[in-house]
């Protein structure tokens, strides 16, 4: 049977907050190249995206302990914090463009002013934490940043933590009012609605089976169409595999070398969500606290007001469990199948090394109610088990390659893993995640597109000002940036209002 074939210049795999943000990106810098999507599912932004699926923190090292960490000689690295933050003020300058010229609208259907708080207990910790505090408020992206170690004010800052605190402990906060939260599900919708109305083609219920390199550079995908079972080929010169978790199967299916020796281990979170009202309307904030000792960074313990389907609630997580699923609609093979001979001894490697983490999954996956209700009682201390419920989010799968660090090193970010011949890139491992986006995105158009991305440069910098610019060494621009996102995003505070 002859192959029939359709041709576009660029294919997006996967309709999550990824791709919608590539395909936004393209839109606006090469109107006039066709770009067509294959997504499983029925809708955009289903899998990790989906509101309920992730934790919804626009990351902003504004409360995660984890992007800080103390030197040897007890000096605070905030290196880290910094580029988090300037990443997501990024996404923030291309969500405002994309609001100000009217492709996108309300943006409160998507992001919400939220306080970001960090909180710790014991002596150690609060040392610690004053620390932290005195180190990054003296920094222009955080100078924001509150603390308080007294029962007073943390009070009113948390009065569902501090009520009913029995224990001598010591606590401390720090506290910045400029921190979101973001339904990144509703923000994918949102910028595929705009593509589909201008002639960006989506294919819902269309999976990829298989991504091959033609003879001319360009790539041949294999596209199962689930609604009439038929199978189609289409023909594309680049191709952005952005399947969230499924990714790295498909990077495998294209062979390039850089798609060897890399393996995925997924980790499932599940959070606890409150169904009292009374206890949800005491809390107001993101508040991160410190990860258990062997726990990995993405089981830092939060307590969170969340804003799902127009309404607000409390959720408190990530508990760490365990399926060897890559998607959570995926399959029970994806891990098995996802060892290949190139990366037998990278896996097996990482394995060995891990078994801290395998250790703490175990724990995680057969705790019981009542043991995730003790967790959640050291930020709620009279928390009541009939008023919380478990869902479970999302997947993530955590790149392991072999790095300097030896082989079989697991990664916690997200990585861009491109061919030498910049006709196809793909996207792995997920944190922080959904709040780089734009980020991520601009890189793979750096790194694919490096002629055309000096083009462009000037439009670049037209809808994301701080473009090729460290924020933290230009404070005025800062200034500028802030202000003007508030504005647009309808996340005024008090000091941008009156300033
Ligand atoms: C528990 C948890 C908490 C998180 N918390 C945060 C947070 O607080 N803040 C933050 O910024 N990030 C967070 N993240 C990370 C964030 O959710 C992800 O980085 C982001 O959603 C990934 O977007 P994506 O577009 O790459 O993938 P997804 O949103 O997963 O989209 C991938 C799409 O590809 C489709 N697909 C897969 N394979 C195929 C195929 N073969 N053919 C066609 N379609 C395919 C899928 O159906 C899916 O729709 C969290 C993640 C998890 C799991």
């Amino acid at each position: 049977m002859s192959k029939s074939y359709t041709k576009t210049d660029v294919i997006l795999i996967g309709a999550g907050i990824m791709s919608a943000t590539l395909g936004s990106l393209l839109k606006e810098l090469a109107p006039d190249w066709n770009v067509r999507v294959f997504e499983s599912l029925e809708k955009a932004g289903e899998e990790s995206s989906n509101v309920w699926n992730n934790a919804g923190t626009g990351h902003a090292a504004l409360c995660e302990l984890n992007y800080t960490s103390e030197r040897s000689d007890g000096t605070i690295d905030m290196s880290k914090a910094i580029k988090v933050n300037e990443q997501f003020q990024v996404s923030q300058q291309f969500w405002s463009y994309l609001v100000n010229s009217d492709k996108i609208q309300n943006p409160r259907e998507f992001i919400t002013p939220l306080p970001h708080m960090s909180f710790v207990q014991g002596e150690q910790n609060v040392a610690f934490l004053r620390k932290r505090y005195q180190t990054m408020s003296d920094h222009p992206l955080f100078q924001d940043m509150e603390f308080s170690d007294s029962m007073e004010q943390l009070k009113q800052w948390i009065p569902l933590m501090t009520k009913e605190r029995a224990s001598e402990e010591p606590i401390a906060a720090t506290k910045i009012d400029n921190g979101t939260d973001v339904n990144f599900g509703a923000l994918t919708r949102k910028m595929f609605d705009h593509l589909e109305a201008n002639n960006l083609e989506v294919n819902y219920k269309h999976s990829v089976e298989d991504i091959k390199q033609n003879s001319d550079g360009s790539w041949e995908v294999k596209v199962h169409d689930q609604e009439n079972g038929r199978i189609e080929y289409h023909q594309s010169d680049f191709v952005f595999i952005g399947g969230g978790g499924g990714s790295l199967h498909l990077l495998q299916k294209t062979g390039i070398p850089e798609s060897k020796r890399i393996g995925g281990f997924p980790v499932s979170g599940l959070f606890m969500v409150c169904n009292n009202p009374e206890v949800i309307e005491q809390h107001h904030a993101k508040v991160y606290g410190k990860a258990k000792v062997g726990a990995p960074p993405m089981s830092v313990p939060h307590l969170d007001t969340r804003f799902i389907d127009d309404k607000k609630s409390l959720l408190f997580g990530p508990f760490a469990g365990f399926s060897p699923k890559f998607l959570k609609t995926g399959s029970l093979l994806d891990l098995i199948t996802s060892v290949k001979s190139d990366n037998l001894v990278t896996m097996s490697a990482a394995g060995v090394k891990n078994m801290s983490l395998t250790k703490y999954l175990i724990e995680q996956v057969i705790s019981s109610k009542e043991q995730r209700m003790e967790e959640l009682r050291e930020f709620i201390p009279d928390a009541k088990s009939e008023d919380w419920g478990l869902v479970t989010a999302g997947q993530r799968v955590q790149v392991i390659k072999d790095t300097e660090d030896g082989k079989g090193t697991l990664q916690f970010g997200t990585e861009v893993v491109h061919s030498a011949d910049g006709t196809i890139a793909a996207l792995l491992g997920a944190s922080p995640g959904a709040s780089t986006a734009v980020h991520v995105m601009l890189e793979v158009i750096e790194k694919c597109f490096p002629e055309q991305a000096k083009e462009w440069e000037p439009q670049i910098r037209e809808m994301i000002p701080s473009y090729g610019k460290s924020l933290a060494e230009h404070p005025e621009l800062l200034r500028e940036i802030k202000k003007s996102t508030a504005e647009a995003l309808d996340l005024i505070e008090k000091e941008y209002a009156n300033s």
